[in-house]
């Protein structure tokens, strides 16, 4: 099969029976003397090259970043932006080189274009009963709408997120339906069983939203008030107790990682085991997320207050944040959740956490939270605020404690540690 260059057209020949389908790629040993893009004057030329050299999309997605690099390439980079659509000027931000990235968020802030991914779109199959039918249906305009509500309210979620919170419940249901159920009163924690078994899973969080939905018919994303509260989940979802590492335990494994790790490696680390961030969360962190505070300090804000940082950790923040653009300091918000604090640090997510957490990601996590409970950082509101951990997570953990040490807490104590935990009041 012959194969040219998508850039410069040049004829391509790889390694033992691969393709590649540029010059860019690593698998390219011969190509015919042509001019390609990667060695052009241009430099938006070059980063486009080399954007493109670095995709780790398929199929039809691949072709149409493709093009919008070409049309980046080929025209005036303002331009060529002005006449983009809002998702795709998503998609090229999202796949630039960081220097071209640069460039394109610039442009763009002064051109006041939106940004905006487009959803993936997921059809609900034929092949499920009405009842649940329209209620995947209701359930994926419930999704859609908190997916619009989040990026409005500049938080950054995947443009899948509808589509992959929808395949457990579709393959639930369609399940249901073969095993000839037709309406949602009928089904119990025998079916969820069965339906685990039968597929090898565990239960997802998806599911587990899907399944509150189906049940209450209420936004499973809205917090219940505190006081109705029940500890043990609904009727068809039990709780587990959590797995934990002591504190101590936890801490010998952190310095193992800190002798071991490059110090961004570390960093990524810390935040999961010492911070107690979820990986997602960790690796979605912008640079619209740290500041400078009034006495010079780093500052990050993972979820809604600036949390200070030791000495060591702020030094990384900062010779991440320099390297993904210098100019940070001054920029506004809006520009710098473009660029996120870990991109191209990591090479590949999977690979990371595989390699460096074992598998014990959610132990890991979950054991950072206990410690801050038990240093006393207990208060729910606090935690929450700092860190962004939800509140079952945290009731969970909780019950880890033999007493309900929540309770017990005097407030004066409460406002103690809050002060040193939060990064405005540290320097006060
Ligand atoms: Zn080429």
């Amino acid at each position: 099969m012959e194969r040219r260059c998508e850039l410069c057209n040049a004829l391509l020949k790889g390694t033992k029976g691969n393709h590649p389908s540029s010059c860019i790629s690593k698998y390219t040993l011969v190509r015919t003397e042509y001019m390609c893009w990667l060695n052009h004057a241009s430099v938006i030329k070059q980063y486009c090259a080399q954007s493109i050299g670095g995709l780790n999309i398929r199929g039809e997605r691949k072709q149409q970043v493709i093009k919008l690099f070409k049309r980046i390439g080929e025209g005036d980079l303002e331009q060529v932006l002005n006449q983009f659509s809002s998702h795709e000027r998503s998609e090229i931000i999202e796949f630039s080189v960081i220097e071209l990235r640069r460039k394109i968020v610039s442009s763009l802030s002064q051109l006041s274009a939106p940004v905006r991914p487009k959803l993936v779109e997921i059809d609900i199959p034929t092949d499920i009963t009405p009842e649940m039918a329209s209620l995947l249906s209701e359930f994926k305009t419930l999704l859609t709408r908190r997916f619009e509500i989040l990026i409005d309210k500049g938080h950054s979620r995947s443009p899948n997120y509808v589509y992959r919170s929808m395949i457990k419940p579709i393959s639930f249901c369609q399940f249901l339906t073969q095993e000839g159920f037709v309406a949602w009163g009928q089904i119990g924690k025998t079916q969820l069983a069965s339906y685990l078994d039968q597929k090898g899973t565990r239960l997802s969080n998806c599911l587990k939203r899907f399944i509150k939905y189906a049940e209450t018919r209420k936004n499973p994303f809205k917090k219940a008030p505190q006081t109705k509260r029940k500890r043990g989940g609904s009727a068809l979802i039990e709780t587990p107790r959590p797995q934990i590492v002591s504190p101590n335990e936890l801490t010998s494994f952190i310095k193992a990682l800190k002798n071991t790790l490059p110090q961004e490696e570390y960093l990524f680390a810390w935040f999961v085991c010492k911070l107690g961030l979820t990986v997602k969360k960790t690796n979605d962190l912008t640079l619209a997320d740290i500041n400078i505070n009034e006495s010079g300090r780093c500052v990050i804000k993972p979820a809604e207050v600036w949390v200070a940082l030791p000495k060591e950790i702020e030094k990384t923040v900062v010779l991440l944040a320099d390297m993904q653009n210098p100019l940070w300091r001054n920029l506004e918000p809006s520009v710098l959740i473009h660029f996120k604090l870990f991109a191209g640090v990591i090479e590949s997510l999977n690979g990371y956490t595989s390699r460096v957490f074992q598998g014990k990601t959610k132990i890991l996590r979950s054991s950072a939270i206990y410690a801050m409970m038990e240093m006393g950082h207990l208060d729910r509101v606090t935690l929450k605020k700092t860190i962004g951990v939800s509140m079952p997570t945290l009731a969970k953990l909780e019950r880890l404690f033999s007493v309900d040490v929540h309770r017990k807490l005097d407030p004066e104590f409460i406002k103690l540690r809050n002060a040193h935990i939060l990064g405005e009041k540290d320097e006060s």
